[in-house]
């Protein structure tokens, strides 16, 4: 079988209500989505975050082989932005020429039912942030969900008056991660964290940015709480020194930012080696979400215990088109879990009419 196309789409949903994380607001959701068509009929799909170039098409990808995978990685790594979508694509393809779901091929499922935190809880236009929050946060309980992430970071008054409304709102049985997208330096997470402390936090997340491991480190002796982060990170190097000196107890690889499959298996192989914690970020179209729930099926446990800490999959409770429309069996979660997609590949269809209306 040979590669004899490759197309790649910039994907655009305009939000009805924008949100803010500590960053800055968020209007528009995308997604770079690449196709992979091969002479043997059978298309792949993937999500990276940038469009591989017209001469890596040319030269490394059509006429080859999809199943030749860490080749085509090795090949495509200066951009690895775009190898995440191929990556993905090229699994997809042989899924589905080895009438197999990716899992399968990455090794086998510790679970097909995954447990899900909701995350959301963003700041938003509200008159009563609080009182939006709190409802918002009740919401997820009511509809089964084990654990929530609230964004912090907009300052330690917003961060402490809100976050103790929260847990007020979901009780002391519901996991409850915060997530400052990098928007502290070193004194105020730690300063922050301190006053959070009585909250019973499971993680928190990018108190600064990833770059800054011996920050993280700093952080994590200050406080009590676990420390997450990464999800921005690309290709095994950038890990690299956060997993071996221990910046975080929880690492977040995103598998259409980190390098695909391929790579991210690599990730968690040297996470393991250095007794990290692997919970992927997912934020991103359907294919995103259904390549995440592969790869998350085939993490171990770790530690292996009667009563493991969970592998919790991160389901976005935000507005998306994208996420919602883009595949034509939507991926739910239902009492707070979401099933593993058992067809062939990435096991969904994708909807050629949605493609084509936010292209
Ligand atoms: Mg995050």
């Amino acid at each position: 079988m040979k590669i004899t196309d490759v197309k790649s789409y910039n994907l655009r949903y305009p939000l009805i209500e924008p949100f803010a994380n500590a960053r800055g607001w968020t209007k528009t959701r995308t997604a770079v989505v690449v196709e992979i068509r091969t002479d043997a009929g059978i298309t792949g799909w993937g999500e990276g975050i940038s469009v591989p170039s017209t001469s890596a098409i040319e030269t490394y990808l059509i006429g080859h082989s999809p199943f030749e995978t860490e080749r085509i990685w090795e090949a495509l790594r200066g951009n690895i932005g775009a190898s995440s979508g191929v990556d993905i694509a090229l699994w997809d393809i042989m899924g589905k020429a080895l009438d197999m779901p990716i899992y399968q091929l990455l090794g086998g499922a510790f679970r097909l039912k995954i447990p899900a935190y909701a995350s959301g809880l963003f700041k938003k236009e509200k008159q009563d942030i609080t009182q939006a929050l709190m409802d918002e946060a009740k919401g997820y309980v009511d509809a089964g969900f084990p654990a929530v992430k609230m964004k912090i970071g907009f300052g330690d008054a917003y961060d402490v008056k809100n976050v103790a409304a929260v847990r007020r709102a979901i009780g002391d049985n519901t996991l409850f991660a915060v997530d400052a997208n990098c928007g502290y330096d070193v004194g105020t997470a730690i300063d922050v964290g301190q006053q959070l402390a009585d909250y019973g936090l499971f993680w928190y997340e990018e108190p600064i940015t990833t770059d800054d491991v011996a920050g993280y480190r700093e952080i994590r002796h200050a406080l009590k709480v676990r420390v997450a982060g990464g999800e921005m990170l690309q290709g095994r190097w950038a890990f690299r020194d956060l997993l071996q000196q221990r910046g975080v107890d929880i690492v977040q690889p995103d598998v259409s930012i980190a390098g695909g499959f391929t790579e991210c298996r690599k990730i968690a192989a040297m996470a393991s080696a250095n007794y990290v914690r692997v919970l992927p970020h997912m934020w991103g179209s359907s294919i995103r979400l259904a390549a995440t729930l592969h790869w998350q099926a085939t993490l171990p446990d770790a530690p292996q215990a009667l009563k493991p800490i969970p592998s919790l999959l991160e389901f976005d409770m935000t507005e998306n088109g994208l996420r919602t429309e883009l595949a034509k069996q939507p991926i739910h979660a239902v009492d707070g879990y979401v099933n593993v997609p058992q067809a062939p590949g990435l096991g969904i269809d994708i909807n050629r009419d949605v493609l084509e209306k936010y292209a």
